[in-house]
């Protein structure tokens, strides 16, 4: 064969793949040219794990119509003028290779118009060719769709991870960036669900909250540390409040969202000792020095960046990092939330499922007071109650399962497990159509073993299942840890419960909340429990509550009753 030069297109989608390797690289470079182009406000979408659709739509300064065709084009960029500007580089991109990489590998098209420009424009580039530039009208900003990632680069396409790994990998940073980035109002929706959104007021524990919830925001202590090089503040975990992995270690320098195993290791170092085996603390910290102290033009996915003056900057920081936690008396917070309790303590087995409850913490005895009280706080009856429940007078029970009562000119027959199921049911719908539904926190993670299936239909539902009450996280591949449970839940419930949940059918969409909760309630109750009379008296009032006291959510009745005169009859008195 003879030797060719490479088509420049071809040899542009060779270089596309040092670049853009998965949905995140995209997602990655598109922030970042919002960002560098000022956006205060940035939406981010993405299906299939970002192999379907990539949109990023900012309010930023836009792009000038007449420079469109050059944004595809390799080597073109408005961030560097000449190469002594590679060593003080403040903007994130500086390639100005990242969107004709993008482009040369997926189906993109960009609407943009400039600040200063009355009109805008749309450009369509589909592998790398230009297909069309019109102008059209839209407001000032930038959007980009990219689809159908790797369509044309079918050794690429082939070697992307399953979806919700990439998806949990872009949701990672995605989180990363928007809390590092507080002064942008940060949508992020994944397969037409909003994942969260930040308000863009310039508060960083405000975008916290709005990216990784209450629980975290109430676990993290401020921080702040200068050097002569340094200066640098942010927030870490208190002692209570512990990861099994090292995901939500965060660290931006200059702004920029680095991963640098050093800054991890020394943030680690800060805690040894004071965390179980294999917890690792949380902490988003923002770095600043001067554009020279690093050096970010290493990789072209500019991920990892040498930070000159280690000395300088990591044993102090370590050091200041441990005695913040001194200070702040490194003793976990009591719960004050109902709707969780402490950060547990992982452990690697199973945790036992007769476990007995721990009576010397305060937040069992919350737990108990709280069920009581939801048993009380059933709504009001819609239908009036028949006034046969106020007459019922407990005779005693057969086989544990079923309770006698007498009533006026009845005998009534009780399947206590249907009663307590139908309570229990209504109180769970009611609670979460109230968005209160009540989960304890569990004092020790249970962990259960997850594969493929599971943990897809995991990612899946974990919204829902999160609605409902359960907390859960993945730690590595194959393994869920169970951090709250619906209060209606034994620990060895709640397990079971959850393993059906995930191994039910892979479409979930046919099941309904209702049932979920259905199922829910069936698991909660325990066969044979024999029932003392101060039960009995809740299971009426309970009842009483209800809006049909007569069946069960399955439609089963709870109540038989057998009347004088039936029992009349079967004595062959009448
Ligand atoms: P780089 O960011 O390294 O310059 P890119 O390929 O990422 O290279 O982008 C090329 C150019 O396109 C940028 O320099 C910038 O001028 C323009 N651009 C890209 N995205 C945006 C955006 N969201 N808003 C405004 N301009 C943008
Ligand atoms: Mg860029």
């Amino acid at each position: 064969m003879r030797i060719e030069r490479l088509s420049e297109r071809v040899a542009n989608r060779i270089a596309a793949g040092e670049v853009i390797t998965e949905p995140l690289s995209v997602i990655k470079e598109l922030v970042e040219n919002s960002l560098d182009a000022g956006a205060r406000r940035i939406d981010i979408e993405i299906r299939s794990g970002g192999l379907e659709k990539i949109s990023i739509v900012d309010d930023g300064e836009g792009i000038f119509f007449d420079d469109a065709p050059l944004v595809f084009e390799r080597h073109a960029t408005s961030k560097l003028r000449n190469v002594s500007d590679l060593y003080e580089i403040e903007s994130m991109g500086f390639r100005g290779e990242a969107l004709a990489s993008v482009a040369a590998v997926s189906k993109v098209t960009l609407q943009s118009r400039s600040q200063q420009e009355q009109q805008g424009f749309e450009m369509l580039v589909y592998g790398g060719n230009a297909l069309s530039l019109q102008r059209i009208a839209r407001d000032k900003g930038t959007r980009i769709d990219v689809e159908d990632l790797f369509y044309n680069t079918p050794v690429l396409g082939n070697f992307q991870k399953r979806q919700s790994i990439l998806e949990g990998r872009i949701t990672e940073f995605v989180s990363a960036f928007a809390v590092g980035n507080p002064q942008i109002a940060i949508t992020y929706t994944v397969d037409h669900r909003r994942f969260f959104s930040t308000r863009g007021d310039e508060n960083e524990a405000a975008a916290i909250l709005s990216v990784f919830g209450e629980e975290a925001l109430t676990h993290l202590i401020e921080f702040s540390m200068n050097t002569e090089s340094f200066r640098v503040k942010g927030m870490q975990s208190s002692l209570g409040y512990s990861f099994p992995h090292r995901r939500r270690m965060i660290f931006f320098v200059n702004g920029r969202l680095v991963e640098n195993p050093e800054l991890r290791e020394t943030l680690n170092k800060a805690y040894d000792g004071l965390l179980p085996a294999r917890r690792f603390p949380m902490a988003v910290m923002w770095i600043f020095t001067n554009p020279g102290g690093v050096d970010v033009n290493l990789h072209p996915r500019k991920e990892h960046v040498r930070l000159y003056y280690e000395k300088e900057l990591l044993q102090p920081l370590r050091e200041a990092l441990r005695r913040n936690l001194y200070q702040e008396r490194a003793i976990p917070p009591l719960p004050v939330s109902n709707q969780k309790g402490p950060e547990t303590s992982f452990i690697e087995e199973d945790a036992d499922d007769e476990d007995p409850p721990d009576f010397s913490s305060f937040s069992y005895f919350e737990q108990q007071v709280k069920q009581e009280e939801v048993i009380q706080q059933v709504r009001e009856p819609i239908v009036p109650v028949e006034s046969f429940l106020d007459e019922l007078h407990y005779l005693g029970s057969f086989k544990s399962a079923y309770l006698i009562f007498e009533g006026r000119d009845s005998m009534y027959i009780m399947d206590q497990h249907a009663a307590h199921e139908k309570i229990l049911y209504e109180t769970f719908t009611d609670a979460y159509k109230r968005r209160e539904l009540h989960s304890q926190g569990l004092l020790v993670a249970m962990t259960i073993s997850v594969g493929a299936q599971e943990r897809e239909a995991w990612n899946r539902y974990r919204d829902d299942l999160h609605e409902s009450g359960f907390e859960t996280e993945l730690f590595g591949e194959q393994r869920l840890i169970i951090r709250s449970i619906p209060h209606v839940f034994t620990q060895a419930q709640a397990k079971q419960y959850l393993l059906d949940y995930l191994a039910g059918s892979p479409d979930r969409s046919d099941i309904t909340r209702e049932e979920m909760m259905r199922k829910a309630c069936k698991a909660a109750i325990k066969a044979g429990d024999a029932i003392v009379k101060a039960e009995v008296r809740q299971l009426i009032e309970g009842l009483k509550k209800t809006e049909d006291p007569m069946t069960c959510p399955h439609g089963r009745p709870i109540f038989i009753k057998l009347s004088l005169s039936e029992l009349e009859k079967r004595f062959a008195r009448i």
